[in-house]
Formats: C-alpha cells, structure tokens, sequence
C-alpha cells in the first residue's frame, strides 16, 4: 500500500471512529431520557372542591389561614392517607369534627376531610400540608404529600357506610388528581401506629382497598364513555 493511500484509509477510520462514537453516545443519552420520562410523574398542586362524592355532599369549611393547623404550604399530592377518629362519642360526626378543628384551638394537628355516614367535610384545600401523617417533614411523606381523610366511628353512627363513602371520596380524589389505587395509603404506612384502628384491627384493610379500586374503575369506565359521548356529539 502507498503511503498515500494508507494516510486516506486512516482519515477514514478515524471518521468512522469519530461518527461511531457519537452515535453511540446520542442513543445512550436518548435511551437516559427516555428512563427519566418514565421515572417523573407528574402530580397535581391544584385544590379540587368535589360537590359530592358516590352521591354524599361534600361542604367546604376551611381552617381560618391565620390558624397554627395551616402552614399553608402548597405541595404536590401522592396520596390519599385514610385515617380513623378514634372518637367513639355519640356526637363526633364529621360535622363536630369540622367545628372543632375550624375553631380556635391551639394545636397544630390537621387533616384534609372528615367522614361519617352522611355526610362529608372538607377543612383544608388538599394542595395544602397539613399534620396528621406523623412523619414530620419526610420527603415524599404523609404530611407533606398526603391528603388526610379521617373516618369517623361514632356511637350510633354507620360505621359500613362509612366505609363506602369513604372509598368513594377516596376514589374521587385519586381520579381527579391523576393518582391511582396504589396511591391510597394507611396512617400506619407512615409511622408507627394502629390507624385506621378499627379497619386494621379487624383485618378490613385489603378489602377496604378493593371497594376504592372498584369505585375507581368504575368512576374511569363512566367518565371515559362520557367523553366518548361528547366526542360523537362534537364529531
Ligand atoms: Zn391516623
């Protein structure tokens, strides 16, 4: 070979050394992207008021915004936490609750929603923190990321249709925040502590997940036929 004709065989290589190289390096990067994309999910940091939820009325009564049981901290929502009262009064309904925590009470504990077997009561916006997880300022925690539903367990009260407005709340909130029946937790996932106490000491927690998965579903099922519909009447 002359040396002319080796120096150009060796630019060539070097070339497509050089073009290998590069192509190498933008897949790689494409295929990183494409693993972040997956990895980031996108949450909502906007507050929704549900006017009802599986046919309960839902009533908006807020936590005054000077009160020490609202940072007012708005925050990504990754969960809905469900909890339990544990006040066996006759009169702790969600109402009494919703009195109670909105007054002039100096504690800083708070929670998103109170239910009983009637009714529906919403204390704080759910874009907002609120203490009730007992996992402080953990990220990706209970406090900082949950939304907090308490059931009541009232003397005289329905405890079972509790436990179906509940999971139809619940199933509302996670539709209407693009979350998923994955994304229901306990109190108890979060710290150390028997809450729901009566749903977990009964051994209810799986099937209490599975009423919300079918609320869920079928709130899905509905709203997509019903833009299915309004598709057609467009089209
Ligand atoms: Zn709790």
């Amino acid at each position: 070979m002359k040396k002319k004709q080796r120096k150009r065989l060796l630019a060539v290589l070097a070339a497509a050394a050089v073009l290998m190289t590069a192509l190498f390096l933008a897949l790689l990067l494409h295929r990183r992207h494409e693993e972040t994309a997956e990895e980031e999910r996108v949450y909502a940091t906007v507050n929704v008021e549900l006017e009802s939820a599986g046919g309960i009325p839902v009533y908006h009564r807020y936590i005054p915004v000077d009160s020490p049981r609202r940072p007012g901290e708005i925050r990504a929502i990754k969960y809905v936490t469900i909890h339990e009262t544990d006040n066996r009064g006759a009169g702790a309904t969600a109402e009494a609750h919703n009195v109670w925590i909105t007054g002039d009470v100096m504690d800083i504990t708070s929670w998103h929603y109170t239910v009983d077997d009637h009714s529906i009561y919403h204390n704080l916006p759910d874009n907002e923190v609120a203490w009730n997880a007992g996992d402080n300022r953990e990220r990706d925690g209970g406090n900082i990321n949950g939304i907090g539903v308490e059931m009541c367990v009232n003397l005289g009260g329905d405890y079972e249709q509790v436990l179906v407005n509940t999971a139809a709340l619940t199933a509302e909130l996670l539709y209407v925040y693009d979350l998923t029946p994955d994304d229901v937790r306990m109190h108890a996932d979060f710290m150390d502590k028997v809450c729901p106490h009566r749903l977990i000491t009964e051994g209810r927690v799986d099937d209490f997940k599975d009423m919300i998965r079918k609320d869920y579903e079928q709130i899905v099922r509905e709203r997509t036929e019903e833009e299915g519909q309004n598709d057609g009447k467009e089209g």
